[in-house]
């Protein structure tokens, strides 16, 4: 028998016989794995080498995934179940050395690059046809500092895990709202959650980074070093490089708090909307109050609010008392609860099994027009869930200078988001063409759009009125650090040429 095909015999007894899937891609990626068809940046096809391919594998203490691997499906797959995209290759990184050989052949390659933390980007900038996805969640840890109030994190790392170790020690960082959502793009843009105006937005807590830039350098990033890449890396997400590790400054915090959902009727959602957009604008700091519609595709629709108090428990009477004035509610989950508990509590509104299309915009004030236009256009159907969120700001988010961070809606109350729902399977066109009519209602009431809630891929340029005064400082930023645009599946900001 010819030595090549008896490998292969041999091989495919080997498997036949139970011989783990993994050690025969290893095996495989040893021989000469091929040429693979790829896409660059700039949409242009690309024959990526054998040789240069089992080059890259070796490099790696992670893995290198291509279609058919075992653990490529579900790398590839990202929270928005409409998004079903199929990059070239994925790399695993276990480490910055990883993130390094990565970016360096996507570089020399001129490949199309997504970054994948936690894969919650609504628009699915996270993965990509036929490019190079760096899924970092091989890539997690936290380090809390408990004596200097510091947490580290690693760039793959999900928001619960910082959570629990933080909380652990009676500390907090704010970050967002739904534990599985990934502490890098969260943070990167923006992160709004249930401390957020008692401390700042996640990106306002930031005071250190590591980031791996486009030329697959590592650069430390904090007020003395580097400060311009750590400014653009609070609110320009992922334009200017990998972060491989956050250093967050942290907060003593008790670890009950006071909080849960309060839900109503729909047909009291006028009264409650006109309460809080009084409400939310005078409630002190330690208040985090969102306020929602949601009509199920079947069952009734209800109108509530979600709460996290924080304060002085001394005092939760007299802040939390006016929301008990409302009527009766149909449910009253609001109550003495640990912190890091609430913050899994609305884990299941991650749609992973569905389609989502979001938009946003925020709001200064919730005049009576736009109060009309959102319960007047808030329609429901059966194959979708219609939502609407008003995700509370203000606070601390509002006392940081507009020129601090790259984040540039300081003026902010609230953000306003409607989230639509429908199962994946079935066709979106008529759900989103529904949203996008609803929007063209409420948007003139808005004021900016947060990058995080974006639900709609743009070309690059397209966001750049929504960085306001920030924009022309980020493109120098992007112009230092990539100025190729080697990270654009992102807010993307166009280099200067
Ligand atoms: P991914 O899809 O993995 O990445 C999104 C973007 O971030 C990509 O462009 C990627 O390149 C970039 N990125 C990711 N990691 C890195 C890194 N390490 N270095 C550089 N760039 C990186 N937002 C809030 O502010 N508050 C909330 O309470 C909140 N709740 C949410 C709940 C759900 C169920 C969902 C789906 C989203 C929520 N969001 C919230 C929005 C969320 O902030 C964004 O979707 C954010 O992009 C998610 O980050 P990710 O890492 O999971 O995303």
């Amino acid at each position: 028998m010819h030595r090549r095909a008896m490998i292969r015999s041999t091989m495919a007894a080997a498997v036949a016989a139970g011989f783990p899937r993994r050690a025969f891609a290893e095996w495989r990626w040893a021989q000469d794995p091929g040429d693979l068809l790829a896409v660059r940046g700039d949409g242009g096809k690309v024959s990526l080498k054998g040789a240069a391919l089992k080059e890259l594998k070796a490099s790696l203490r992670g893995r290198l995934l291509v279609a058919k691997d075992q653990g490529y499906e579900e790398a590839r797959q990202v929270l928005n179940g409409s998004i079903d995209k199929h990059p070239a290759l994925i790399v695993q990184p276990t480490g910055v050395a990883d993130v390094r050989s990565a970016v360096a052949f996507a570089r020399s390659n001129s490949l199309l690059v997504a970054v994948k933390c936690g894969g919650h980007s609504f628009s699915g900038q996270s993965t990509c046809d036929g490019g190079l996805m760096i899924d970092l969640s091989s890539f997690r840890g936290v380090r809390v500092d408990p004596t200097a109030k510091k947490v580290w994190v690693a760039g793959g790392t999900l928001l619960g895990a910082v959570d629990h170790e933080a909380m652990a020690h009676g500390l907090v960082t704010p970050l967002g709202t739904v534990s599985s959502t990934g502490v890098g793009g969260l943070t990167t843009g923006g992160g709004f959650g249930r401390v957020a105006r008692r401390f700042g937005l996640a990106l306002d807590n930031v005071v250190g980074a590591d980031v791996v830039t486009a030329d697959g350098a590592f650069h430390h990033a904090d007020a003395t070093e580097n400060p311009d890449l750590l400014w653009g890396i609070r609110g320009g997400g992922g334009n200017f490089g990998v972060v491989t590790s956050f250093e967050f400054r942290l907060h003593p915090m008790q670890r009950q708090v006071i909080g849960g959902v309060l839900v109503f009727p729909m047909a009291k959602a006028r009264d409650l909307l006109a309460f809080y957009a009084d409400y939310s604008l005078t409630a002190p700091d330690d208040l985090y109050l969102d306020f929602f519609l949601s009509r199920p595709p079947q069952g009734d629709a209800v109108a509530g609010f979600g709460v996290c108090y924080s304060g002085p428990a001394a005092l939760a009477d007299r802040v939390l008392g006016p929301l008990r004035k409302l009527g009766t509610p149909l449910a009253d989950e609001v109550k003495p609860t640990d912190y890091v508990a609430l913050q899994r509590s609305t884990d299941d509104s991650d749609p992973r099994a569905s389609g989502t299309y979001v938009k946003n915009g925020f709001t200064a004030e919730i005049s009576p027009k736009l109060m009309e236009a959102l319960l007047d256009g808030h329609q429901g159907d059966p194959g979708r869930s219609t939502e609407v969120l008003f995700q509370h700001s203000g606070g601390a988010i509002g006392r940081v200078p507009t020129g601090a961070t790259a984040f540039a809606h300081r003026y902010s109350k609230h953000n306003l988001l409607i989230i639509i729902g429908w199962p994946a399977a079935s066709d979106s066109a008529p759900h989103i063409r529904w949203a996008r009519q609803y929007w063209a209602t409420l948007e003139p009431f808005t004021r900016g759009v947060y990058v995080n809630h974006e639900g709609d891929a743009k070309d690059s340029g397209a966001f750049n009125a929504i960085y306001r005064e920030n924009y022309r400082r980020l493109v120098a930023v992007k112009t230092k650090y990539d100025p190729t645009n080697l990270f654009r599946l992102n807010a993307n900001i166009t280099p200067k040429a």
